[in-house]
């Protein structure tokens, strides 16, 4: 549409955790609903190379690209609002950018010159921004500025960006996010913090061209034009953004409050279409005005923080939406499972999911789970882990195969129903050296994954290192366990079924990472429907 690329930059003030990512992919869904081409990209200060060696405590869960790349949380938001795909060069981190610099200056490129923060860092910062933005030709690249303006860390980042500004003047526009807090004791909210928070973005030569402003209270004209006046910018660049009941309301909010249509002024987009948000509200009404309700039971081990699950939760919200129903997701910890009450803790359940994870702790309690589920035919998925644990209790429990396991959990036992692949076992790198991305899976017909799909071939994102151990095909298969989905190439088994249960399915994919809000996944969908039929049959 436009001839050169507009670049919108998100910092954030005051504190983490004010919903850059949210806000960011709710702009880019309004600037998309008005007929734009655009993506975003995550900048993350740290040192890791990408996220991908983090626990899910440090930032939540990993998010997988179809191109295999392990990103930041923030990129699912992304995809979700958007429904596009995402790649490699949307998220990029400190040590991406340092490792880029390092192989170039060992491979001679900058001979004779100093290595620098400034300018080889920032330049290949700017080189990251940008080729975005060239690749496929996107009229804006929203850009998100992990961390809190004032961080030592991301200086670089920061510099970088107004350097941009510097170079693509009209075309560059930065907004920042900012909290207003309120304060109980004197009924008020306060602007200081905004003040401050704008005050050491001038300071590093950034004027902040919108300001975006998370409240828990509305904000009277009053305060906007207090904000506006000491932060110098016009008043109808101060933004609302108050607490919201579900992220997805947020480009509604920001539909309100003007946002996209103040962007468009600054950065001289045409403005005659309206936003297209047809679909969006279809989603959000039945979101809000469900007819029917169902339990679903999430086990995992990184429970207490929900941002380790994040993905599942939303693929759910998103199938709830589509079959007009309110899914209750209780969030269990594995351990808890353990100690024999799995009938207590998972009374009124209509659908178990167990999740994708690593290592062994807690991994005893999503094996009951499984048992449980299988038994009293209610609706299971495995994902990831979640199917290696529906195998294991498999031939523990019907083959009689006593203490199988995963050989990531136990090297030595009898009966390694899941091993690790053979191309797994020389590597020595533990980053990005899983099997990562899109993988090809045909579907064998006549299953319940066929019925799902109503295709043959799918494409798939995965991220493990073990398999199903294929020297035990025949006694699954002869027992009842069928495998669905397979990778012929490798000839890997990558989904279970249980055909005499209602829904018991187990992927060594993850759905969950391909579900938005215009196309909910299919696995998820049909586990809802699942779960319904269980809710019904229960009464
Ligand atoms: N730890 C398992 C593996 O590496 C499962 C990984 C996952 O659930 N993402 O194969």
């Amino acid at each position: 549409m436009s001839s050169s690329t507009k670049y919108i930059f998100v910092t954030g003030g005051v504190t983490s955790s004010l919903g850059k990512g949210i806000v960011s992919a709710s702009l880019a869904k309004l600037l998309q609903a008005r007929g734009f081409k655009v993506t975003i990209q995550k900048l993350d200060p740290y040192i890791n190379v990408d996220p991908g060696t983090l626990n899910p405590y440090e930032h939540g869960e990993c998010y997988v690209t179809d191109d295999g790349a392990e990103t930041d949380l923030d990129l699912g938001h992304y995809e979700r609002f958007l429904n596009i795909s995402t790649s490699q060069n949307n998220n990029v981190t400190t040590g991406k950018i340092y490792q880029t610099v390092i192989d170039k200056e060992r491979r001679g490129d900058y001979l004779g010159k100093t290595v620098q923060v400034i300018p080889h860092i920032t330049n290949e910062i700017k080189e990251h921004i940008l080729k975005l933005g060239k690749d496929k030709n996107y009229d804006v690249v929203i850009t998100e500025i992990g961390g809190t303006v004032g961080d030592i860390e991301s200086l670089p980042f920061i510099e970088s960006i107004r350097q941009l500004k510097w170079n693509l003047n009209k075309n560059v526009l930065f907004i920042h996010l900012t909290l207003i807090p309120y304060l109980s004791t004197s009924g008020e909210l306060k602007t200081k913090p905004t003040q401050h928070s704008v005050k050491t973005l001038l300071e590093y030569g950034i004027q902040p061209d919108i300001l975006v402003c998370r409240t828990e209270y509305h904000l009277d004209n009053g305060l906007r034009n207090k904000i506006a006046l000491f932060c110098n910018v016009d008043q109808e660049c101060v933004i609302e953004s108050i607490d919201a009941k579900s992220i997805y309301e947020v480009p509604l909010l920001m539909l309100k409050e003007k946002l996209d249509t103040v962007v468009c002024q600054k950065l001289e987009l045409d403005q005659e279409i309206e936003p297209d948000l047809k679909k969006w509200n279809e989603f959000l009404n039945n979101l809000q005005d469900p007819k029917k309700e169902i339990n679903i039971a999430l086990i995992g081990k990184y429970v207490e923080l929900k941002d380790s699950y994040i993905s599942i939760a939303e693929s759910l919200i998103h199938a709830g939406s589509k079959n007009k129903t309110k899914v209750n997701l209780h969030w269990i910890h594995s351990s808890k499972l353990e100690d024999e009450n799995c009938s207590e803790l998972l009374k009124d359940i209509n659908g178990v999911i167990v999740a994708p994870g690593f290592g062994s702790r807690a991994i005893e309690g999503k094996i009951k789970a499984v048992e449980y589920a299988r038994l009293k035919q209610i609706p299971f998925l495995g994902i990831c882990l979640g199917m290696q644990c529906a195998v294991i209790e498999f031939a523990r429990n019907v083959l009689k195969m006593e203490n199988a396991h995963s050989t990531e959990i136990d090297s030595q036992s009898e009966f390694p129903v899941i091993s690790m692949m053979e191309e797994q076992k020389q590597l020595e790198k533990m980053g990005g050296t899983m099997r990562l991305g899109s993988y090809q899976c045909d579907i064998e017909q006549h299953t319940l994954l066929h019925q799902i799909y109503s295709k043959k071939t799918i494409h798939e994102r995965h991220r493990h290192r073990f398999e199903f151990n294929n020297q035990f095909i025949d006694d699954f298969e002869s027992n009842g366990m069928i495998f669905s989905g397979k990778n012929i190439k490798n000839n890997l088994m990558e989904t279970i079924e249980i055909p005499t249960h209602p829904w018991f399915i187990g992927v060594q994919f993850h759905p969950e990472y391909k579900s938005t809000v215009e196309n909910p996944h299919p696995i998820f969908l049909s586990l809802i429907k699942a779960g319904l039929e269980h809710a019904s049959s229960v009464k």
